[in-house]
């Protein structure tokens, strides 16, 4: 449809390309869901979950994901919405919580956060806020359920700015809660927006909108609420922070949306708002300087390696984000890593949950690209400039760690191979003690679950059995310093020295007072939780 009548420029300027961030259960699900609702992309809510329990060979690539029933890997979202072409980034959260999800942030041109009511920000969404907000890009939150009790709206602003240092600026305000939960009071069109629930949340939710001096609204919240409706009001006027377009986009104030995901009440509002403030595709930094999505030479960057999708292949999947120009299947293009050329041949992209082959896409999609092997995360494909490097993906902070052992010493060799084959795909990051060298490695891996797919996949890969050593450490830190040297650098008892990938120095440690222990000891050096890949 879009494809005849659409210029280039326009089909950059109406991508929305954004992730959900969350904690577990707090309805990233659920909303992501009602956005393919109001979208059209879906007819009735409650696929997606189905989809996810009944449909599981389109994503099964491995056992675990069977036996489990979740999906190890994330994927991407596009439908169409009022004009806009929106891709949603997914990011694992449950048990398949693991350094793909913060990977994908850098994917995204910006995220929205979704906060349960009754609990306040939650540590997983902690954890990804900061990587968004080390990007600088605008972040939006959702705070869902308020179908049932939860904390006072003030004391959940306050929360964000305590515990997220960001400011709040509320772009609508709920009336009544719990069971009583009436609608918002849209402070941009300054009206109430009352929902009336149909069916559950299956379907749209229905509005009766108004001036919040309407006399109707007297009698439909009752007086109580009316007036306490406009104390708010006039509060969060004097009191809060001013709406500032400029600060939203570099993500220093977040528009902040009530709502309740599961019976749609706030959902459109919030969508039709998010649409109009977030930004389409903005410049990405490169070697070059800034490429503007809008220039011609196709570029784009790997952010996610997904192995085995289709378990009777050994191919894998690359996710490719597109920043500039325009994409056409078996395009030929310069895989600058590797000072290579490669053909484009079989794209697919992800259009609200099916797997189609693309014939073109443009700055903001994500398209997968079958991988035999050549591909690295942070890898650059592009047309002309064959030098042409977009910013690297970093490492991201493992919380798990274990030492490692081929049990069989004359697999040794497949061993080596198939830990550097999981290493480059990111879903383990591996580290050397300096006296000790390659006989012990230590991996490092954000969710737990990547140990059992390091397991699985090392056995069934590469016919090698491992033992694996729980080790106690939590927390990662990289060494920024002038000639570090592991002999004088001084650390805790229980604070471990090696090194990564790149011989760059590393610090695992059990607890916080350690980390502070060691930057207290060691004045001269920088403790970085994120780490820029060489
Ligand atoms: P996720 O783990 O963040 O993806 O969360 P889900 O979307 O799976 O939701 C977790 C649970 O919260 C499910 O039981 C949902 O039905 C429920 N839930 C989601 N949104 C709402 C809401 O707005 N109100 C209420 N009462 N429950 C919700």
């Amino acid at each position: 449809m879009a494809e005849e009548t659409l210029s280039f420029i326009d089909e950059v300027r109406r991508r929305r390309t954004f992730a959900i961030i969350s904690h577990p259960d707090a309805g990233k699900t659920t909303l992501t869901e009602k956005l393919l609702l109001y979208g059209g992309a879906i007819r009735l809510a409650g696929s997606v979950k189905s989809r996810r329990a009944q449909n599981h060979a389109v994503s099964d690539w491995m056992e675990i994901e069977k036996q489990r029933g979740i999906s190890v890997t994330s994927s991407v979202l596009q439908f169409d919405y009022n004009g806009y072409c929106i891709n949603i980034l997914d990011t694992p959260g449950h048990q398949d919580f693991s350094e793909d999800t913060y990977r994908t942030l850098m994917a995204a041109d910006s995220a929205v956060m979704v906060i349960d009511c009754s609990k306040g920000v939650e540590d997983q969404t902690k954890k990804l806020f900061h990587v968004c907000k080390m990007r600088g890009i605008p972040i939006f939150t959702f705070i869902n359920k308020l179908d049932r009790a939860g904390k006072d709206p003030f004391e959940l602003l306050e929360d964000i700015e305590n515990v997220l240092g960001i400011r709040s600026y509320p772009m609508n305000w709920p009336i009544g809660t719990d069971r009583n939960f009436k609608g918002v009071f849209n402070r941009q069109k300054k009206q109430i927006e009352l929902f009336k629930d149909g069916n559950h949340g299956q379907s749209v939710a229905e509005a009766i909108v108004g001036d919040i001096f309407d006399e109707q609204f007297r009698g439909l919240l009752g007086e109580d609420l009316h007036e306490q409706l406009i104390n708010d009001i006039s509060l969060l006027d004097m009191a809060g922070d001013g709406f500032n377009l400029e600060q939203i986009l570099n993500g220093e104030l977040t528009p902040v949306f009530f709502g309740s995901a599961l019976t749609n009440f706030g959902v459109e509002p919030f969508l039709e708002s998010f649409l109009n403030i977030t930004t389409p595709p903005t410049p990405r930094l490169s070697n070059l300087g800034e490429i503007n999505p809008e220039t011609d030479n196709f570029s784009g960057f790997i952010f996610k390696i997904q192995a085995n999708m289709n378990p009777t292949h050994r191919d894998r999947i690359a996710f490719l984000r597109i920043c500039s120009g325009k994409f056409e299947k078996g395009m030929t293009v310069n895989h600058v890593q590797e000072n290579k050329k490669v053909r484009l041949a079989q794209p697919q992209q992800f259009l609200a949950q099916e797997r189609v082959v693309v014939e073109t896409a443009y700055p903001g999609d994500i398209i997968g690209i079958h991988d035999p092997g050549i591909f690295k995360i942070g890898d650059t494909l592009c047309q002309d400039q064959s030098k042409l490097q977009y910013e690297g993906i970093p490492l991201f902070a493992p919380e798990h760690f274990a030492k490692i052992y081929t049990k069989n010493a004359l697999k040794r060799k497949q061993f080596i191979k198939g830990i550097t084959q999981l290493a480059e795909e990111g879903t383990i990051q591996v580290y050397k003690r300096p006296d000790i060298g390659v006989e012990e490695l230590i991996v490092g891996v954000v969710g737990a679950l990547q140990f059992e797919v390091l397991e699985y996949r090392l056995k069934n890969e590469y016919g090698v059995d491992i033992i694996m050593q729980n080790l106690p450490y939590r927390y990662i830190r990289w060494v920024e310093m002038d000639n570090f040297d592991p002999k004088t650098f001084s650390i805790t008892m229980d604070t471990m020295i090696v090194e990564d990938e790149d011989g760059h120095p590393v610090l695992l440690f059990q607890n916080e007072w350690s980390i502070s222990q060691v930057k207290d000891r060691n004045k001269n050096a920088v403790l970085k939780e994120i780490s820029l890949r060489k």
